[in-house]
């Protein structure tokens, strides 16, 4: 486990969107129960296209307080995205 992972990612089991998550952001493959949790949300998004406007909305309010963050803590912001490159470098090293 990365130590600067938040410990609620770890009470997420496989089987959850919130794990597939967690495998991408890892730069792993999902397993396969993750992948199929993964499927059922798209497929319930694509049926439901209220689902699909929340998402947008989260996703927008997501990334407009992610600018927010970096605007008001721009060297933190920064040291972190270098942390975050640097991890993504060793996976894609060691794939
Ligand atoms: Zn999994």
């Amino acid at each position: 486990m990365l130590s600067d992972d938040p410990p609620a990612a770890e009470s997420n089991p496989c089987g959850t969107v919130a794990a597939y998550q967690r495998h991408r952001r890892r730069g792993e493959a999902a397993c396969g129960l993750c992948a199929e949790a993964n499927r059922q949300k798209s497929r319930a998004r694509r049926a439901d296209p209220e689902l699909r406007v929340e998402e947008v909305a989260r996703n927008l309010a997501r990334t407009r307080a992610l600018w927010r963050l970096a605007n008001e803590y721009p060297e933190r912001f920064r040291a972190l995205s270098t942390d975050e490159l640097l991890k993504i470098s060793e996976v894609a090293d060691a794939t």
